[in-house]
């Protein structure tokens, strides 16, 4: 039997009913702070995680979904590229980034030709520094995959070269080859998308809607992350989210949309009977404090990091704000030790965080201050929180957000401030304490055509309810009355209405109320308003 994947699930009614209950919530709220919706696609440029959600992250490194699709994908690229996925860490060690970030490009293929590696690189102009750039490749592609000693490198670009960069080519071992690089369609390394603010920023460059101003969007959709399934913790998860961005004219900077965005999250959760639930909140500072925060901590580190477990020793040197995400409980001692960002905030920074609080506290939005909360993503600045709630065990966080200034630069976009952030919906459900069974609506009548012919007067009832906004289930003339009344009373419903060729042709039609057993003769034109009664 084939069965659901690993870390995905089915969600089956009633329990459906409980997030349309949820969603529909959801979306009343974000109107009444005039957020709009906004779908992006599933799955986006790998390059595009890679850059906002950042290289080092345990999102980019290891969860993401990612394929090279297109009709330069053969099978045997594929493999390779899932082959050189799956030995990352080594090339990370063996090289600079730029092998990395080059293989999740459009101009790189990789190829398995007679059991020999061949790296592709397609560039359009051809120069000096490229050659010099594939020594470098071929240096760390040996290093990473020592089995591939000599892995062949081919040049492949649009104009002819000049003779000195064919030569120095010919002397490196490069293999040169002229294409017109039009007729050329790259594979695209694709990923399924592991979170949204991403595609949003994207969406925001790709339609210029910094003309709009301000501009507050909210989605509702799957996620994807190769995590260890568990309690709370999904493969193909559900986020609700929103982001507020714009020009800084516009507005995207103050700390008024910060404020906002919190209280907005407040007035949710209570609004959906979540109690219970705790606010942190930090700021991990702009970019110049934030620049001296990280050499304070690497200085704090240094003595210490080798004490600390593998994972965290990695993180003290990669990127060491992240270092508060380690988890080992041996390490506590050191991490409590460090110090935190408070300390270092610059002015114009403090100040941002300092109204962000006053206008919480004059809402009347309760929060603690943890300057321990990070965020685990690169592109986060000043404001960033998380709301915990006590009845979710270990996977406690129900949503995390936080302020990305520097985003949609670092993709290529206009300065654009942001503050967003992602509910984790499958967790959000599980600390409902609404059940399933109470927002589940069950049908207000069920029409049960008695005898031969009788379906099709019956559909004709079922249509004039319907209209009525009424909730019908429709029987079958097969059913004998009892096993009508059986399946009606089973599923829920609240009335019974017999179709029989009696009933039809007087325009008195018998309503069985199922609770209390009570029959009456109803006229058909009245029908609509005793059931709404
Ligand atoms: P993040 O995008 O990592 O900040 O996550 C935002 C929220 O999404 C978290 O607070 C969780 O509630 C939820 N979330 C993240 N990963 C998962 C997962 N694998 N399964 C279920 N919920 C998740």
């Amino acid at each position: 039997m084939i069965k659901a994947v690993r870390g995905t699930r089915d969600l089956l009614p009633p329990e459906t009913a409980l997030w349309n209950f949820v969603e529909a919530a959801v979306r009343d709220v974000f109107r009444a702070y005039n957020f709009h919706e906004i779908r992006t696609p599933i799955f986006e440029n790998t390059q595009l995680f890679s850059r906002s959600v950042g290289e080092e992250t345990d999102i980019v490194s290891k969860e993401m979904y990612t394929w090279v699709d297109g009709q330069g994908a053969t099978f045997e690229t594929q493999m390779v590229s899932e082959w050189m996925l799956t030995h990352q860490d080594e090339i990370r060690r063996a090289s600079h980034q730029r092998v990395f970030e080059n293989r999740r490009g459009p101009d790189l293929v990789v190829q398995m030709a007679n059991g020999t590696l061949v790296v592709e690189f397609k560039r359009r102009t051809v120069n000096q520094a490229t050659i010099a750039n594939m020594k470098q490749y071929r240096k760390s592609l040996a290093a990473a995959f020592p089995e591939q000693a000599d892995p062949k490198l081919r040049l492949v670009f649009a104009e002819e070269p000049s003779q000195f960069v064919r030569h120095l080519a010919d002397s490196n071992g490069v293999d040169v080859e002229v294409l017109q690089l039009a007729e050329y369609e790259p594979p695209e390394s694709l990923t399924l998308r592991p979170e949204n603010t991403a595609g949003v920023v994207r969406a925001y460059i790709e339609h210029d809607l910094q003309k709009r101003g301000l501009n507050k969007l909210y989605y509702i959709g799957p996620q994807f992350r190769r995590e260890r399934p568990q309690k709370g913790r999904y493969r193909q998860f559900y986020q609700i989210g929103a982001e507020v961005i714009g020009p800084a004219t516009a507005g995207s900077e103050s700390p008024a949309r910060d404020a906002e965005i919190l209280e907005l999250l407040a007035t949710l959760l209570d609004r959906l009977g979540i109690k219970d639930w705790t606010l942190q909140l930090n700021s991990i500072g702009c970019a110049d404090d934030r620049a001296k925060y990280n050499e304070a901590l690497r200085k704090a580190l240094d003595p210490v990091k080798d004490k600390m477990d593998p994972d965290c020793q990695r993180r003290a040197v990669t990127n060491p704000l992240r270092v508060f995400d380690c988890k080992v409980p041996e390490d506590q001692p050191i991490i409590e030790k460090l110090p935190r960002i408070s300390q270092f905030l610059d002015e114009p920074c403090r100040q941002h965080f300092q109204q962000v609080q006053e206008i919480l506290k004059s809402v009347g939005v309760e929060f603690q201050l943890n300057d321990r909360l990070v965020r685990g993503l690169d592109y986060y600045t000043r404001t960033a929180f998380e709301f915990t709630h006590g009845a979710l065990g270990a996977q406690n966080a129900i949503l995390g957000g936080g302020r990305y200034d520097g985003l949609s630069e670092a993709l290529g976009g206009p300065a654009a401030p942001g503050i967003g952030f992602a509910i984790g919906e499958d967790r959000l459900v599980l600390a409902l304490s609404e059940s399933a069974e109470a927002v589940y609506r069950k049908p207000d009548v069920y029409i049960a055509p008695l005898g031969a012919g009788m379906n099709k007067e019956a559909a004709r009832l079922a249509r004039e309810l319907r209209r009525h906004d009424i909730f019908v289930e429709l029987g079958d003339e097969t059913f004998r009355l009892k096993k009508s009344l059986e399946t009606a009373s089973k599923m829920g419903a609240k009335y019974a209405l017999i179709a029989g060729e009696n009933e039809l042709s007087t325009g008195v039609l018998a309503l069985k109320n199922l609770a209390t057993g009570e029959q009456k003769a109803v006229p058909r034109t009245l029908l609509a308003q005793v059931i709404q009664s």
